[in-house]
């Protein structure tokens, strides 16, 4: 199953909004099982550039777990080079901005932190690591206008595995 993640909030003075892009970028999220529903309470991290092996799965992937209540396991990968930008025209909409393969568990919530990349609009200054886990606003020296990013929602939605 492919799942993609979009996300929505409300840009002030912001060109481009984007997760790091040396696939290092840790998606936050909990998990539930996608047999029997249990959901994980726990965060976790899962990011690109994180893969490991497990004998029940074929080749690398980047997250993988057992569900503590029927035992069956999964794996979440993110789907490589399917990140994306969050622009200005975007602001208040929702966009798919990542696409995890996912196979017997599944994510149902992400969470916002560290880790984002800001462009701001007429002076191209550049933020890096903003923490968006809270709004976020910033004085921008160059272009002299406050920034900022707020009203930050989440939801994933269901694709063709055959996107691309
Ligand atoms: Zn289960």
């Amino acid at each position: 199953m492919r799942l993609g993640l979009q996300i929505s909030c409300e840009l002030e003075q912001v060109k481009t909004l984007r997760p790091k892009s040396d696939g290092s970028f840790n998606w936050c999220l909990k998990v539930k099982c996608g047999s029997c529903g249990t959901e994980d309470p726990t965060w976790h991290q899962v990011s690109e550039s994180d893969a490991d092996q497990y004998s029940d799965v074929q080749g690398d992937v980047n997250f993988h777990m057992k569900c503590k209540f029927c035992k069956r396991p999964g794996f979440i990968d993110v789907v490589k080079g399917s990140s994306k930008e969050y622009t200005e025209d975007d602001s208040g909409k929702f966009k798919t901005i990542v696409s995890f393969t996912c196979k017997g568990i599944e994510p149902f919530q992400f969470a916002f932190e560290g880790g984002w990349e800001v462009k701001c609009l007429d002076s191209n200054t550049t933020f890096e690591d903003v923490d968006l886990s809270d709004d976020w606003v910033e004085f921008d020296g160059k272009s002299q206008l406050p920034v900022g990013i707020s009203e930050t929602k989440s939801q994933f939605v269901r694709e063709p595995e055959n996107k691309k």
